[in-house]
């Protein structure tokens, strides 16, 4: 496209000024052509080549051109004197040209101007949300959930809004990876975080904590609501098999389901829901337990 362009802006740049410098010289200052030399200003910075200074300088020279040319029509008179009424026609249909030259390249300016910015705007909420996505298994990645979870603590520290969260763990993961491969792996925690989400209600947010540990957060739900809300992801889990490659999995997982309502902070909280699944674990798996901070121990 530069190669069409840069000829057709030479010629038409050099016709407007020697069509400006003619018509001053025929028929005179007052018939409003040396307009045309103001008009190109804007257009020489749409020149697809040569860089900003080069156009300054080039506007700098248009401007001596233009005052020459005033000079010149000051001290020489023109060749050919219009009638009164042909110099004020002509004037003001070159007044006008100018005017709505000056519009248009506005109008582009500003129509360009919002292109650019809504692009702008979906590439950045598109890199937001990739930033915030696990892309395996396209839920929430540990940074949003860190996030959202600061968000809850200062919802409970203004309004005393108990929230939960539940600590997932796959049971003997490993198992699958070193029989099947990593691949076969990764494609069975794109099941799970498929079945989690749909176990889960819309205002809770699962996330991805790392390798096969999920974080759900469910807010302004006390524990005894999480853990039975784990319970009823525990069951999908457990009934739902995985068919992958032929082969139909059964898989288990164990939850670790932590009440926040006071204000130990979230680490603390992360922490009893961890502590809690690792009694799952050696409960032997497949099960859900809440952390009873009462007691200090996590307790099914
Ligand atoms: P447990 O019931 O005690 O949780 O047993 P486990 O085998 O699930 O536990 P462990 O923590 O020993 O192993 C977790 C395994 O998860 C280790 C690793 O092979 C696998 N893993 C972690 N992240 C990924 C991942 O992104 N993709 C795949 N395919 N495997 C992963
Ligand atoms: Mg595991
Ligand atoms: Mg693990």
């Amino acid at each position: 496209r530069k190669q069409i362009f840069i000829p057709a802006f030479i010629i038409g740049t050099t016709e407007i000024v020697i069509h400006a410098i003619g018509a001053v010289y025929y028929v005179g200052w007052d018939s409003g052509f040396h307009y045309y030399l103001i008009v190109l200003v804007p257009f020489l910075f749409f020149w697809p080549t040569g860089n900003t200074k080069i156009k300054i300088a080039s506007s700098l020279l248009l401007y001596i051109l233009y005052a020459c040319l005033f000079l010149f029509s000051q001290i020489y008179s023109q060749v050919h004197r219009l009638d009164l009424w042909q110099s004020n026609v002509t004037t003001i249909i070159n007044v006008f040209v100018a005017f709505a030259t000056f519009a248009a390249v506005a109008i582009y300016y500003q129509i360009t101007t919002n292109e650019v910015e809504q692009k702008l705007r979906e590439a950045n909420s598109r890199l937001d949300s990739l930033a915030r996505t696990d892309p395996l298994t396209e839920l929430h990645n540990r940074r949003t959930i860190v996030e959202r979870l600061g968000e809850e603590e200062n919802c409970f520290l203004k309004n005393g809004k108990i929230f939960s969260i539940i600590m997932a763990d796959i049971d003997h993961f490993k198992t699958y990876n070193d029989r099947y491969g990593h691949t076969f792996g990764d494609q069975v925690l794109v099941g799970i975080a498929n079945l989690l989400k749909s176990a889960t209600r819309t205002r809770d947010v699962v996330a991805r904590w790392g390798g096969e540990e999920f974080l759900i957060l469910l807010p302004e739900t006390g524990g005894e609501e999480a853990r039975e809300v784990a319970d009823r992801m525990r069951m999908v889990i457990a009934q739902t098999p995985i068919f992958l490659e032929g082969r139909e999995i059964h898989l288990s997982m164990t939850f670790g389901v932590a009440e926040c309502s006071s204000n130990t902070g979230i680490n603390e909280c992360i922490a009893r829901a961890d502590k809690a699944l690792y009694k799952g674990k050696g409960n032997g798996r497949n099960q859900v337990v809440l952390y009873r901070s009462q007691v200090g121990q996590p307790a099914e």
